[in-house]
């Protein structure tokens, strides 16, 4: 699972993120990517970035 990441070069600690598109975690689809956020419509599961 941990080996996905690294594909997409997602830093949690960080909230950055190497990639333009995202992987959803839960189920593995592409997620949509939004100005301040990811987000799966399949599942729902929602990526917040944190911009500093
Ligand atoms: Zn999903």
């Amino acid at each position: 699972m941990a080996e996905r990441h690294k594909l997409y070069s997602f830093d949690y600690s960080t909230g950055k993120i190497g990639f333009l598109g995202r992987i959803c975690p839960k189920c593995g689809k592409v997620m949509a990517t939004h100005h301040d956020r990811f987000n799966c419509g399949y599942c729902g599961y929602t990526i917040f970035v944190k911009k500093r």
